[in-house]
């Protein structure tokens, strides 16, 4: 057992709790790591805020980089290794992992079944988004770190856990989008951002980003948007149809769990295309499509969980392009925090003011 700080949910909707916890030791297969970075992704604030349910006290967190301090039995990294900490825990075995969906794996870990934190009075606090990251510390599967390859800054490196991968991964893994495509992505914030980057490394010949806020309209275009449309001047359909000469775009990503974007995405593709749902909307929200149009045109819904990535594949890709300047994760970062103003930090993605918010440690 080791003693750590950590954010701790006691109630949806309020200020989370700066608490000391106990984190058990690693048990076979899982490491302890101690955490440098941990971004704030608009899942946390959904999470926090009750939208999706689920048991408290709980801590959220779950986009983070850090040292690796301590290993259980069979773990086949070395104390003192950078990583990056992510959600996705993986046996590599079972037939989604095999099939390269390792975010959707089907095995049960121990982790699954019992949290490894428990808080002052005894009492078990859940393991959020199985990484708990707004701590100190954590202890995750072996199979949710990668090493950091050069000199990689941490706060850089946290954002590759979700949003980063989330974005790119939607583009070129889930949708495989083809280079000379028209791309519309609607909602900019941390993951629309990343569609963003991951259409301009598809080589998509428009990318076209849709949002309301003008400040991420304008950081949109220096990663890779060929136009931008501010929503508040009316719908996008006009821009789209005269980029396409009607044909309209060949993928949709909605990266917003907005419903009125959803329901908006059927307009805007065309014969062969495809809606990406990337964003998560609330619990209880449904979309309509109308059949006859998607049989008609051959088009199709796809989900994206995490960018159906492959973390120990793709988080290494990413980071050689980090190096090649082909991928921006510098100046993603809105704001730095300390862990004890983490519920400013968490205020501010609420409100969509800032893109991503890192909590860093000493
Ligand atoms: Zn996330
Ligand atoms: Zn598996």
């Amino acid at each position: 057992m080791t003693s750590i700080r950590a954010a701790v949910c006691r109630s949806f909707g309020a200020p989370l709790a700066i608490e000391t916890l106990e984190l058990a030791s690693p048990g076979p297969g899982e490491v302890r790591v101690g955490l440098r970075a941990v971004a704030i992704c608009h899942s946390d604030v959904s999470y926090a805020d009750g939208e999706w349910g689920g048991d408290l006290p709980a801590v959220f967190g779950h986009e983070a980089a850090g040292e690796i301090l301590e290993v259980g039995d069979g773990v086949g990294f070395e104390v003192g290794t950078r990583v990056v900490v992510t959600l996705v825990r993986s046996c590599g075995e079972c037939h989604r992992c095999q099939c390269g969906a390792e975010v959707a794996c089907s095995a049960e870990f121990a982790l699954d079944g019992t949290s490894p934190l428990v808080d002052a009075d005894g009492t078990a606090v859940g393991h959020g988004m199985r990484t708990a990251a707004f701590a100190e510390q954590v202890v995750v599967h072996a199979s949710q770190i990668v090493p950091i390859d050069g000199d990689l800054p941490a706060d850089s490196a946290s954002l590759l856990a979700c949003g980063v991968i989330t974005g790119v991964g939607a583009v070129v893994n889930t949708a495989g989008v083809e280079p000379g495509s028209t791309v519309v992505i609607l909602g900019c914030g941390g993951v629309g951002l990343n569609v963003v980057q991951g259409a301009a490394i598809a080589k998509a010949a428009s990318i076209v980003a849709v949002d309301l806020n003008p400040d991420k309209l304008t950081l949109a275009s220096r990663l890779g948007a060929t136009h931008s449309h501010d929503l508040a001047t009316g719908p996008v359909d006009e821009l789209v149809a005269d980029l396409t000469d009607g044909a309209m775009a060949d993928y949709v990503f909605v990266a917003t769990g907005a419903p009125a974007a959803l329901a908006s995405a059927g307009a805007l593709v065309g014969t062969m295309g495809a809606v990406v749902i990337v964003g998560m909307p609330a619990t209880g929200v449904t979309g309509s499509f109308d059949p006859a149009t998607l049989a008609g045109s051959n088009q199709r819904i796809l989900g994206s969980k995490m960018g159906t990535s492959v973390i120990a594949r793709d988080i290494p890709a990413l980071m050689q392009r980090y190096h090649e300047g082909e991928l921006e994760l510098d100046g993603l970062i809105s704001r730095r925090f300390p862990l004890d103003r983490i519920n400013e930090a968490m205020d501010e993605v609420r409100s969509g003011t800032a893109l991503r918010n890192v909590i860093v440690f000493d």
